[in-house]
């Protein structure tokens, strides 16, 4: 059967790529985008960042209106897809309009997960997600502001980094006993950890809000049940929660994001889910959500060439990076392995410190962090694909 129609609902970052492959492996046929924001595709990882410090300066456009109309592409904004009705093979927006598809790919995304007791406040409490959202926390992260970062993760700390250097005075609590427990080793974390406090950023570890009002136009929180903090205003990223209700509603597989297959198919074939709503059937056997920019990009590259009938590639080691206080930090392979060990970089560039760690299973590499030294990158994808041992590269250092 010839495939007329694809619709990809999410005009994000897996939405975007979905788009760019279709058309790089010859699909001529309709592609139709909708998405529930009012811009096409933009990038959300320099939301926390440039975003915030240089907001003139940075560029968020994926797709321009130019490259869309080049790709051919049928453009619906501002609409969010309520309802697929499978057996007809058609999903309904919110205006009722309904659009029929042969294949169709839901990209929908993730959104903050809420912290009611914050919500409650009504005022003063920001997450971030959008470029709405991003735009809001300009005027939040001022000189002198008394700033509250729930969440020691990747985005906290991100967001920590830049309202330091826009001299906001910033606590951040988290939960666990270090920072980014949830993506990197301890090693990191603990020299993450010191970091910020040395640029002045109060992490308070083991903490939570057990209390939060609104006082005077500012917000008291209790934390441990123990102390009282006062700020201006309180951002929070506490991880996120997969848009899969359209797929629930259809009855395809869930198990808190769409399950999808090594080709990123739902439990309909005619239906494939891509990025952060996802979770994939990996090689080892194990489902597993990865909630990063180039997972989104390579899974709409699998749905693309599934679609087209061409074969996939041989899966590389995730990789994922962050950028806090001046420092790059990418991330290859398996962060779960606990037996990790630095090497320090001399030769840098880079005023400061510049390492690599790597992450070891019975001495294989199969983990791999660069601090500030993002050219060993390769060689670490290399070295955990070729199941490399970390005693050879210390006979040949
Ligand atoms: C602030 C921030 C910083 C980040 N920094 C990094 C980083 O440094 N490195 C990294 O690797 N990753 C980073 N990420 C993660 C990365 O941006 C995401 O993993 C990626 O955007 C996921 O792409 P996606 O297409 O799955 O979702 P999105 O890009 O979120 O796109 C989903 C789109 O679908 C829309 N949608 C949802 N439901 C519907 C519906 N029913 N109908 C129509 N439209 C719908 C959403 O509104 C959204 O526009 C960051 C994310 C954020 C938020």
């Amino acid at each position: 059967m010839s495939i007329e129609t694809i619709v990809i609902v999410g005009a994000g970052q897996a939405g975007a790529s979905a788009i760019i492959e279709l058309r790089q492996h010859q699909y001529a046929g309709k592609i139709i985008l909708i998405g529930d924001e009012a811009h096409l595709p933009y990038e959300r990882p320099p939301l926390s960042k440039d975003a915030i410090l240089n907001p003139d300066e940075t560029k968020l456009e994926i797709l321009s209106p130019q490259k869309l109309q080049d790709l051919n592409v049928d453009v619906i904004l501002n609409q969010s897809v309520q309802k697929i009705h499978r057996n007809e093979h058609v999903v309904e927006l919110t205006n009722g309009n309904k659009i029929p598809y042969d294949k169709l790919l839901i990209a929908t995304g993730a959104a903050p997960r809420r912290l009611p007791m914050l919500d409650a406040l009504g005022k003063h409490v920001y997450t971030l997600r959008t470029l709405e959202d991003a735009q809001a926390l300009i005027s939040v992260l001022q000189p002198k502001q008394r700033l509250v970062l729930v969440g020691g993760g990747v985005i906290g700390l991100e967001l920590a980094s830049s309202a330091r250097a826009r001299q906001a005075e910033v606590t951040v609590l988290e939960v666990n006993a270090t920072v980014m427990a949830r993506t990197a080793p301890r090693l990191l974390g603990d020299f993450l950890l010191i970091q910020h406090r040395q640029a002045g950023i109060d992490i308070r570890l083991e903490t939570e809000i057990t209390q939060a009002n609104i006082e005077n136009d500012h917000i008291v929180i209790d934390i441990n049940n123990a102390e009282q903090l006062h700020a201006d205003a309180i951002i929070y990223g506490i991880g996120v929660i997969p848009n899969a209700q359209i797929a629930i509603d259809a009855g395809l597989d869930v198990d808190f994001a769409i399950l999808v297959n090594e080709n990123c198919q739902t439990s309909d074939p005619d239906i494939y889910a891509a990025g952060d709503v996802a979770t994939q059937l990996r090689e080892n056997g194990q489902y597993r959500r990865i909630e990063t920019w180039e997972n989104a990009n390579l899974q709409a590259g699998i749905f693309a060439r599934h679609v087209m009938s061409i074969e996939q590639p041989k899966a590389n080691p995730a990789w994922f990076w962050t950028d806090q206080l001046g420092f790059n930090i990418q991330f290859a392979g398996d962060m779960t392995v606990t037996d990790w060990h630095m090497i320090n970089i001399e030769d840098t560039k880079t005023a400061g410190p510049a390492f690599v760690i790597y992450g070891l299973k019975d001495d294989v590499i199969v983990g791999g962090i660069t601090v500030n030294a993002a050219r060993k990158m390769r060689a670490i994808k290399k070295m955990i694909t070729s199941q490399a041992h970390f005693e050879s590269l210390i006979e040949t250092a």
